[in-house]
This record gives C-alpha cells, structure tokens and sequence, in this order.
C-alpha cells in the first residue's frame, strides 16, 4: 500500500483549490480498505473518501488520511426482456457510466449525463436532474464498514433516500467506503420529459442518445465546466417551505414559482431566492457567484476554500434576512 505524505489535495476538487493531506491513500479494491483498518499505525487517523472530488469544498490542510477511490469494473450481471442488472465499481466516473447505459440501450440514467464525479458518491447525495433521482435505478448499494471492517449490503429501501438525501449522508455519515453499487435498468424507453426545458421534444422522435445529447448541450450553456473555473455545481439544496410562507413571498414577488411536495410543503429554488438578493455575478477578488446561475459558486484561482466558505456564508444570511429561510449546503464543508 502506497501511503503518500503530505499531499496536495488540489487535482482532487473541482473547486481547485490547494490545502493538503497528511496521508493520501489510492483505493482500487477491498483488501486496500481492509489493510488500512488492519495497520495500526494510521487505523484511528481521521479518514475522508473522495471520488472525483464535485460535492466537497476544503477549508483547511486535512488531519488525517484521505481516501481515493479508484474501485472500478462494470459488471452486467442479470437481464432478461425486461431489465438489466449492473455491478459497477464505485470509482468509475458517472458519466462514463451513463455513456455505457446509452451505448446499450439501457434506459434510466440518461437524464443523469454529465453530472460530474463517481459511481459511489452517487447514492450519498441521491443525484438527481431533469426530473429523474438516481433512487430510482438502485438495487443495492454495497459497502465496506469502516468501523466493523466488514462488507454490508443495503437495498433501495434501507438507503432512505430522500431529495439530496440518504442514510449515508444521516447516521451512517463517514461511517461506510460505499465500494460497489447495483442497478437496475429498463430496456424498454420510459422518457422523462417533465422538465420545462426538455418539455418541446418530439416524443415519436427521441432517442436515448438524442435525449442525452440534448441534456448536455443544455447543461453546458448554463453550468461552469469545472475544468475551466472551478466550481461544486449547486452550493445549495433547494428549500422546501411552507405554503403559507410560500403564499407570503408570492404576495411581494409574483415571479416565484414551486413544486408541491406532499400537501403542504413546496420546493422553492435557492438561485432564485439568491438572485433576488442580489449576489448573481458578484465577483469579490478570486471568488464569485456564477453570471448565468446563482446557486453555483466560483473560482477564478484562489487557493485556500475558506473564503468561499465564507462567501456562502454571508449569502446564506442575506436570505434568511429577506426571505427568513434557512439555506442549507448541499455542498460537503470540509
Ligand atoms: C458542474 C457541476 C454540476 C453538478 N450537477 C449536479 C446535478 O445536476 N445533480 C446533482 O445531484 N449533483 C450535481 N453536482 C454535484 C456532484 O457532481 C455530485 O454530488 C456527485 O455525485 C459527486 O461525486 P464525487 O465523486 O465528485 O463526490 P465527492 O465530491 O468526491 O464526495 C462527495 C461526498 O461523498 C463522499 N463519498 C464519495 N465517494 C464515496 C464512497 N465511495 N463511499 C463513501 N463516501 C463517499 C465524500 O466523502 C463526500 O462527503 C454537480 C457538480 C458540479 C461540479
């Protein structure tokens, strides 16, 4: 096992920036995670997992050893006229994934397509876009247990997904190397349209690549390539409030708009809430927030995450003046 000191964590964050490591670690089976538990010298050290490192931003140099998952292999392990079943090694990137589903004409993830990062962070968060959560195509999520050291299996319904949610980001938080995930996809088409900008698409003419092209072209007009201007995509989750806060801010601002969630709970967007509060294109020295989409936060070449922490923080309090409603970071603050 190749133990590397003192690393610099900065080609392993979108956000670009450059705190480092005490010890990183690459991952490419179980048996690497097995031997860290088992090595006495570095077993109780602080640990982090990360993929292709989308959903994290560092504040500081890490104490302790981070984890980079290089699980790969995707393995179709059961079809019949209906459905296919995949294995597929959780340090694969996502959006080769998605590519492999379109090339064979499973459907399900297209919708997903060029969500950066890896197979394993997928279930954590429960990516979603365009009218489609990745919930929906998970048979099993495999893991390794860090504290047991041991391999568990948990099945859709014990993940508790929820929106930008699951068991793995609530009290099993740190606690599971998700090594491995199951999925289960159609290999009929079921197109998810739903989403306004999907909505003028001939539904006779659609195919899965066509749709997956469409999804990029329309991510690419309005999101930052992160391999250009560092960026984590949405900072933060979209809220849900009540109705009658709802009804309240409708009264002011005839241009918001919602999705019912259950009865009386509605989803509001955060960009939104944050344009109206003024920050959509602010650029404060090295840091900024998006022109085209205020919920993305930027880097034009700082080095430390902290004043992008900070940065979300006095956006996070703007709103909760206007609006009083509390932003919550979709982001992982390390
Ligand atoms: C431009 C851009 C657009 C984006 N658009 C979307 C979008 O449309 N929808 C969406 O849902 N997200 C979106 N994201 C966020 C991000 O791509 C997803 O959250 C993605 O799943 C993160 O994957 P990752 O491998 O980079 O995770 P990382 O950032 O490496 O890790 C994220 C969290 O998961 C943990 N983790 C990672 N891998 C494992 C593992 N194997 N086992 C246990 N814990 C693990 C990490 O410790 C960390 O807490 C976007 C990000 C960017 C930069």
């Amino acid at each position: 096992m190749n133990i590397l000191q003192d690393s610099s964590l900065l080609n392993f964050n979108s956000f670009g920036v450059n705190h480092k490591s005490k010890y990183l670690i690459i991952i490419e089976n179980r048996d690497d995670i097995s031997n860290i538990i088992n090595n006495k010298d570095i077993r109780n050290e602080k640990k982090l997992i990360i993929g292709g490192g989308s959903n994290i931003l560092f504040t500081k140099d890490f104490d302790g050893i981070v984890l980079v998952n290089k699980i790969m292999g995707i393995d179709k392990f059961y079809e019949d006229e209906n459905i296919v079943k995949i294995k597929v090694g959780s340090g694969e990137n996502w959006d080769e994934f998605v590519s492999y589903c379109v090339e064979n004409s499973y459907y399900g993830v297209e919708n997903l397509s060029l969500i950066p990062g890896s197979v394993g962070a997928a279930p954590i968060q429960n990516i979603g876009a365009y009218g489609v959560e990745i919930k929906d195509f998970i048979d099993n999520v495999i893991v390794y247990d860090l504290e047991e050291n041991k391999e568990k299996i948990y099945n859709r319904k014990s993940c508790c997904f929820e929106y930008r949610n699951s068991i793995f980001k609530k009290n099993k938080k740190n606690k599971y190397f998700i090594t491995h995930v199951d999925f289960i996809l159609n290999k009929k088409p079921n197109y998810i349209l739903s989403y306004k900008e999907l909505k003028n698409l001939d539904k006779d003419r659609i195919s899965l690549k066509s749709l997956r092209d469409e999804i990029i072209k329309i991510r690419n007009s309005k999101l930052p390539n992160p391999k250009i201007l560092g960026n984590a995509g949405s900072f933060f989750k979209n809220p849900i409030i009540t109705q009658s806060l709802y009804n309240d801010i409708k009264s002011e601002y005839r241009d918001i708009s919602g999705y019912m969630m259950g009865e009386n709970n509605i989803k509001i967007s955060a960009a939104w809430l944050i344009e109206k509060c003024g920050w959509k294109g602010k650029v404060l020295e090295k840091i900024g927030v998006y022109k085209k989409h205020a919920l993305v936060l930027v880097n034009y070449g700082e080095e430390s995450g902290n004043k992008i922490k900070n940065l979300s923080e006095e956006i996070s309090k703007s709103v909760k003046e206007k609006f009083n409603i509390k932003l919550e970071a979709e982001v992982k603050i390390v």
